[in-house]
């Protein structure tokens, strides 16, 4: 594909603002590229104008699998921008736009690659099933509707094309999110006895995991160890008034010997214990997401290392993150190999001015079709 041709389907998609919602234009968009080609097009709904898209290429052979998530964050105040956020614009070398680095040019690079393979009209050697997911920016919730739904029961590699500067990323951390919400009685605080404080407990229960989260001395040799950011507080209504509510928020990293249903077991004690104590918590999360263990010595990660290092002299590396990824979900399925490598460097990510640039850009489509040919070879 000309490299017009290649730049207009990345700056199609940055045109189509789908934060979070809105999905379903991108896979309207994507199966319009693909429909003239011999190729299985599957759509899963998630919610009304969510849809997953799932595309198949080849008849037989190795299967890979090419993951990119649809949704991008909000634009936030347009005024930050230089350029349009929902409109592409090159300058410099850069394409700018939101979801240009996280992460519409490792979506439309995969698309491209695919695209090339067919266009070549060479009968191809292995199977390639794009996974075009939902909510990504929200929970990995169509990542983990297109595992239950065994779309990547079958695989035999996944790649995520998350911005990872073409360097091969084998590990991340999990996260959780918790709400605390506490209810205490209100009255006036010049007779506090009469009341019940509802911001104390949270202060009982901040103090209690710092200590026990801290105590877990697990560190992953390359993640590191868990951290743990209090990330929001409120409480009370005026001064001079005893508060009736209050709650906090918190966001916690975690790593594989420290695993996510270790560390909501022990905030649920905690909350246990201070709720028999008399307080009134209740503890909720919003889409726990596992960490990936390392997939160092993978023959995904190695051949990949492998190709980027001797067939476009790419000095990369292995390296790990801190965000999740789709591969919390896709993690899920057993045996399957999952590694992280996207065109865009990601230093712009969820902010405004978002860009790639555009020589990394081209050179992933190139990469995704090059590793594709490798891997069937590989793997036949
Ligand atoms: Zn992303």
């Amino acid at each position: 594909m000309e490299k017009e041709a290649a730049l207009k389907i990345l700056s199609d998609l940055i045109a189509i603002p789908s934060v979070n919602g809105q999905e379903a234009l991108v896979a309207d968009y994507l199966t319009t590229l693909f429909h003239k080609y011999p190729v299985q097009i599957e759509r899963v709904n998630y919610a009304p104008k969510r849809d997953n898209l799932v595309v198949t290429i080849g008849n037989h052979g190795p299967l890979l699998g090419f993951s990119g998530h649809e949704d991008v964050v909000d634009a936030g105040a347009i005024a930050d921008w230089d350029h349009p956020p929902f409109q592409a614009t090159m300058q410099n070398g850069r394409l700018y736009g939101r979801g240009a680095s996280d992460m519409k040019s490792g979506l439309a690079a995969m698309v491209v690659a695919m695209l090339d393979l067919l266009e070549s009209g060479k009968p191809l050697a292995g199977r390639l099933r794009l996974l075009a997911s939902v909510g990504e920016e929200t929970g990995e919730y169509g990542a983990a509707q297109l595992t239950q739904a065994g779309y990547a029961d079958d695989l035999q590699g996944l790649v995520i094309g998350e911005p990872t500067d073409l360097q091969v990323r084998i590990s991340h951390k999990g996260v959780i999110d918790y709400k605390l919400e506490s209810n205490g009685k209100s009255v006036h605080s010049s007779q506090p006895e009469l009341g019940k404080n509802a911001i104390l407990p949270l202060i009982d229960f901040i103090q209690k995991t710092q200590t026990v989260l801290a105590q877990d001395d697990q560190i992953d040799p390359t993640l590191g160890a868990l951290t743990h950011v209090i990330s929001q507080i409120q409480g009370g209504s005026q001064i001079n008034t005893v508060p009736a509510h209050a709650w906090m928020t918190g966001n916690i990293r975690t790593i594989p010997a420290y695993p996510n249903e270790m560390v909501m077991q022990q905030l649920n004690e905690i909350v246990a214990q201070l709720n028999q104590q008399g307080a009134q918590l209740s503890l909720t999360y919003s889409y726990p997401e596992p960490p990936l263990p390392t997939q160092a010595n993978t023959a995904l990660a190695q051949l990949a290392l492998q190709v980027l290092q001797q067939q476009f002299n790419l000095n990369s590396q292995l390296t790990v993150g801190t965000g999740a990824t789709d591969a919390s979900e896709y993690y899920h399925v057993p045996n399957l190999p999952i590694i992280i490598l996207g065109p865009a460097d990601g230093v712009s990510d969820h902010q405004p001015n978002e860009f790639v640039s555009i020589d990394k850009y081209l050179r992933g489509c190139q990469f995704y079709r090059t590793f594709a040919e490798n891997f069937w070879q590989r793997f036949s």
